[in-house]
């Protein structure tokens, strides 16, 4: 399928805010793919179905989680940590998408994870410093990421698992991988 195909796919499943976002991680994620050297088709993909499931039912999203034999500590998570795992899902049941790393590139969108490939980050940081995103920080996070992927995600995860701290939100086991994986990594 080609974009303007998916972008219209989608654009009936979320509010025209939501919709903003997803062209903002396509671009951002297409200038991160060209510099560095990951397949822009691919990355173009991912990011325009990233969020296809946010606001899907939550219950819905569930049975998925037990019918597909998905990830079950997402249970009780809420749609904040099941749209990821779902959106995969979805990629992969309505539309056909078969590329491993690419369904990656949604499944771990929200947590990270332990060992991310390069489209995975790619992903990842786009999502946090499209050009929509407005937080203290962000054009920080926006610079790093024109510099180095790693750094950027490395300090993208940093911030992510913070601002969980400061509002006392729990912090999901995949996140907390993703950061000591980071962590080790850095020099
Ligand atoms: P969005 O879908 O574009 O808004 O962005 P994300 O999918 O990256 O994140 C969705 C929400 O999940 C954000 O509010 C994050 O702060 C939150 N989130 C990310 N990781 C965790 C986690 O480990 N635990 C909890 N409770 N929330 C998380
Ligand atoms: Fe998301
Ligand atoms: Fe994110
Ligand atoms: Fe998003």
């Amino acid at each position: 399928m080609e974009r303007e195909q998916y972008l219209a796919a989608i654009k009936p499943r979320m509010p025209e805010k939501r919709f903003i976002h997803t062209v903002g991680v396509m671009e951002t994620a297409i200038n991160l793919a060209q510099k560095y050297g990951e397949d822009v088709k691919k990355a173009e993909t991912a990011a325009i179905l990233h969020d296809i499931a946010k606001y899907a039912d939550i219950e819905w999203m569930e049975n998925i989680v037990r019918d597909e034999k998905l990830d079950e500590r997402l249970i009780g998570w809420g749609s904040e940590l099941l749209h990821g795992p779902v959106g995969a899902y979805i990629a992969q049941s309505e539309f056909g998408i078969t590329d491993e790393e690419l369904l990656n590139a949604i499944r771990f969108h929200t947590t990270g994870r332990a060992s991310m490939s390069r489209l995975e980050k790619i992903i990842f940081v786009a999502d946090m410093i499209e050009p929509n995103r407005r937080f203290d920080g962000v054009e920080r996070l926006r610079k790093k990421a024109q510099k180095n992927l790693d750094k950027a995600m490395s300090a993208c995860v940093r911030h992510t698992l913070a601002f969980l701290i400061d509002t006392k939100q729990p912090i999901y086991p995949l996140s907390i991988e993703c950061y000591n994986d980071m962590m080790n990594r850095e020099d």
